[in-house]
């Protein structure tokens, strides 16, 4: 949407690089969705330069029970400590937001619906609806369900997978946690993260039309992930890309 604030999800390191190209945009204000608060999900807050821009407007949601934890978990992470920026000194113009698992918001002039996945502390999948155009953003999760059970097996999905394939249903755009490869996944499957046949299959049950496999191994390189699209290539329900870093998607085209 041009004229909508930005929306952005956590905090990576990406986000020096995207806060460098927000600030030289004339918004003024945006929304940043948290998932949860890992560190490879905040590592790059203290380093987004909106939050030092003054008079810029920043509007934080984090999973919480109410917007003054949300504030708080995040000046934990901001107070002079482990990073010499206290949250209190910055010049921008801050407001936290308590996320709730299945409640609705609105980022970036959209209706966002959020879902609570599975991964140690939690983490928060967000959808965001425009205009009948959707991009749902999971990440860190383990599966749903056991190999060899559930949808993908062609058996009635547990509860909570059938929770997910609803919360997915029919999105243009899936941008999915796929960490490991299902033999790494066997090896740590309380560790919270997925893989691409199960990631491709959920989204396959839930009619997406595109999914992104994303937060890729930190040892993976490029011809790795070179590899991973061209084994997915001639997959077109739905079709399947890798996530690259600087990448610009544009949702609902033909
Ligand atoms: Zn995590
Ligand atoms: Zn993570």
């Amino acid at each position: 949407m041009p004229d909508a604030p930005p929306v952005v999800l956590d905090c990576g390191t990406g986000a020096r690089n995207l806060g460098h190209k927000l600030v030289g945009e004339a918004h003024r204000e945006l929304d940043l969705l948290f998932t949860h608060l890992h560190m490879d999900h905040v590592f790059g807050f203290p380093f987004f330069l909106p939050i030092y821009t003054p008079g810029y407007r920043l509007r934080i949601g984090v999973p919480a029970f109410s917007d003054d934890e949300a504030r708080e978990k995040i000046s934990r992470y901001l107070n002079g400590v482990y990073h010499p920026t206290r949250l209190r000194d910055l010049p921008s113009e801050l407001s936290f937001h308590a996320v709730r698992s299945g409640r609705e918001l609105r980022a970036g002039g959209m209706e966002v619906t959020t879902v609570s996945l599975k991964h140690p502390g939690g983490s928060m999948g967000y959808r965001l609806n425009h205009e009948g155009r959707s991009v749902v953003y999971v990440t860190d999760t383990s599966p749903f369900a056991n190999p060899g059970r559930g949808v993908l097996a062609g058996e009635e999905p547990p509860r909570a997978e059938q929770r997910i394939i609803d919360f997915l249903q029919g999105a243009d755009c899936v941008i999915y946690d796929t960490m490991y490869d299902v033999d790494e996944y066997l090896e740590k499957m309380t560790w919270g993260h997925s893989y691409p046949e199960y990631a491709v299959g959920l989204c396959e049950a839930a009619g997406v039309k595109h999914i992104v496999l994303y937060h890729h191994l930190p040892d993976a390189t490029d011809e790795d992930l070179d590899a991973l699209e061209a084994h997915w290539a001639s997959h077109t329900a739905p079709r399947v890309t890798v996530a690259r870093e600087g990448e610009t998607l544009t949702v609902g085209e033909a």
